[in-house]
């Protein structure tokens, strides 16, 4: 989200001839009183001269320098991440910070509604750690609540339901968070959000994007329709001071009460109302389903603090997110793949070929076997075996690509783990990357790391791009729609590891990535984008790892995408049609076809390089989603 709104403080100044959300109280009435907050400084953790947000700088795609580094899809969720870090906060404090300030300026893609994946590196221990703050189904959702008369509801109408709402995770992982990992607490790093909620920002192309392709949805529900749009229905226009005191009073209760304000009381009670009975214009169209989410369901959410997956690829070792997450196994299958081609000797179209061959099979495997560990019995160490890929390379045709979708492998052989493998039924169901899975313009990737070592990797969501498309009333954020991450097939009864089921989380394809090299931290990575996370992700790899690409170049170049489809077809970014390698790959028998359903953009990614000479890069995307921030703490 590009801006250079000049001093949230000097908006009121500033603004006298722009438009402003009317519905919105004056500064400091949108909620409790700063007391109420508890003990927290000031928001910018000094005197004035320390208000990093006093003159917002110009947003650029990277920097370099020392110190700390943040990346993020918006220049005031970079700006609050490294102010928390100037205040002498951990990575982890400053990953927290940004992602409540992007709940706040990038509310269709992420915020306290949904969930997400931390990836956290903690330098003292050498230890990476996984927190997984997924979404799960409500205990009383069953696998038949998303038919109807034995067939499937429609995934539009799922989308925009109470039913495809998972208890959400997001405070419950901040918490955790902080308090296991950080130095500071949740009523300090919300300051921030609290403040830009209240103060307001500029609508940016990217927000007015957003809002007009929800356009329908948002006007159908009564709390939607009344913070997202203008009085006469229509999206806020570009450079309208957008304010959401409601958010910032709900920030507020959290910051005062932590996570239990979100998880029992008046919130609570908000969410399972907007759940259970959507607020629905009179008179309106859409058949907006109920769900059955219960206060016990928010009471008793956990997050999961899991072992990272780790895998090796070449002379690095790779962190990422295991499951639920599809995302670590998928990449680390791929990669694996192609550590048997000598890329060094390979053209840049040989190696786009070997790309997309491997993330095919890889997603195969992800199609039929992946789903939530604690419902389903997954062989992960066949999947990340060396001597699997090896099985599984045998079949990539380096020259010709197939015009149909792989079958999975059997990783069974290859497991080397006493537990029985389960019903062969399980692995029989394959399926292609479905709608549900090729979307783009939802979900924030939050890259930082800090003075001391320590490194964040941080994906969050919401799912679809305005989540459900219900704003919680009265309390300013949207809820997600992560349910429809599971597999709906079209038998209730076909078995399949990701089908939904009371108390499970969803399969996720979210990515965030570490790399090491010589034990020393090289990369930290993510990426938005559905099921192109995966392919985001490795492509970033090989194009940085293998052809060797500076990480900002790595990180722009134009992207395909090859998820197994049925036809054998791949996404192709509209920029990458016309790079010279598209017609290398046509000749090789891929069909590329624009991505033009993804908004012809794939994956607004971040990421961090940690540099030889003890500098970071941090980069954020130049151009897609109308570019993000890069900072450091320190200039070189
Ligand atoms: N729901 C998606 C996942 O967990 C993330 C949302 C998206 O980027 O589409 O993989």
């Amino acid at each position: 989200m590009k801006t250079t709104t000049p001093a949230l403080g000097l908006l009121f100044f500033l603004c006298a001839s722009c438009s402003v959300n009317e519905k919105v109280a004056p500064l400091g009435t949108g909620g409790a009183a700063p007391d109420d907050a508890g003990a927290v400084p000031d928001a910018s953790g000094g005197g004035a001269g320390d208000d990093l947000f006093a003159q917002l700088p110009t947003i650029t795609p990277t920097a370099t320098g020392q110190r700390g580094a943040a990346a993020t899809v918006d220049l005031r969720g970079s700006l609050a991440a490294i102010e928390v870090l100037k205040r002498g906060g951990n990575a982890v404090d400053a990953a927290v910070a940004a992602a409540g300030v992007l709940g706040v300026t990038d509310p269709f893609s992420c915020g306290i509604g949904g969930g997400g994946f931390m990836l956290i590196y903690l330098a003292s221990g050498d230890k990476v750690i996984a927190l997984d703050h997924r979404e799960t189904a409500p205990s009383r959702l069953e696998a038949g609540s998303y038919y109807e008369d034995g067939v499937p509801v429609a995934f539009p109408e799922l989308v925009t339901s109470g039913l495809s709402v998972g208890v959400p995770g997001t405070v419950r992982g901040w918490s955790d968070a902080l308090r296991r990992y950080g130095t500071l607490g949740l009523g300090d790093v919300l300051q921030r959000a609290i403040q830009v909620a209240e103060a307001g920002f500029d609508v940016d192309p990217t927000f007015f994007e957003q809002t007009r392709r929800n356009l329908a949805r948002f006007q159908a529900i009564t709390s939607t329709r009344a913070l997202f749009l203008g009085p006469d229905g229509q999206p806020w226009p570009v450079g309208t001071i957008f304010r959401n005191p409601d958010l910032a009073s709900t920030y507020r209760l959290i910051a005062a009460g932590g996570e239990k304000a979100f998880y029992e009381g008046q919130v609570a009670a908000a969410i399972v109302a907007a759940v259970k009975a959507p607020p629905v214009e009179p008179g309106s169209a859409l058949n907006v389903r109920a769900g059955v989410l219960e206060l016990s369901d928010l009471r008793d959410y956990e997050t999961r603090v899991r072992p990272a997956l780790s895998t090796t690829y070449r002379d690095r070792t790779l962190y990422g997110i295991g499951l639920p997450s599809s995302g670590g196994i998928t990449v680390a299958e791929a990669l694996n793949l192609l550590e048997g081609y000598d890329t060094a000797t390979l053209t840049p179209v040989e190696v786009l070929h070997r790309y997309l061959g491997a993330s095919r099979l890889a997603f195969a495997d992800r199609g039929a076997l992946l789903g939530d560990p604690e419902f389903v019995d997954v062989p992960v160490k066949g999947l990340l075996s060396k001597d699997y890929a090896d099985s599984r390379r045998a079949l990539l045709d380096l020259l010709q690509a197939p015009a149909a979708a792989a079958a999975p492998g059997d990783p069974y052989a290859f497991q080397r783990d006493p537990s029985p493998a389960p019903a062969r039924a399980r692995k029989a169901t394959g399926r292609r990357a479905g709608a549900n899975d090729a979307h783009d313009n939802e979900t924030t990737h939050i890259s930082v790391s800090d003075a001391a070592g320590n490194i964040v990797s941080y994906t969050c969501t919401i799912e679809d791009e305005g989540g459900n498309g219900i704003v919680v009333p009265g309390h300013g954020f949207l809820l997600n729609n992560e349910l429809t991450d599971f597999t709906l097939l079209p038998d209730p009864s076909a078995p399949h590891p990701n089908v939904l089921e009371p108390g499970k989380r969803p399969r996720s394809s979210m990515s965030p990535t570490l790399v090491f090299k010589d034990g020393k931290p090289e990369l930290a990575l993510g990426s938005p984008g559905g099921a192109t996370i995966i392919t985001t992700v490795l492509q970033i790899l090989v194009n940085t790892i293998d052809l060797g690409l500076p990480i900002d170049e790595a990180l722009a170049a134009p992207r395909v995408s090859q998820r197994n489809s049925g036809d054998g077809s791949t996404d192709a970014e509209t920029a990458f049609l016309s790079a010279p390698e598209a017609e290398g790959l046509t000749s090789l028998g891929h069909v590329l076809s624009d991505a033009a359903t993804l908004g012809g953009e794939i994956g607004a990614a971040t990421a961090l390089r940690f540099n030889g000479d003890g500098t970071v890069t941090a980069v954020a995307e130049p151009v897609r989603r109308h570019g993000g921030s890069a900072m450091v703490e320190q200039e070189r």
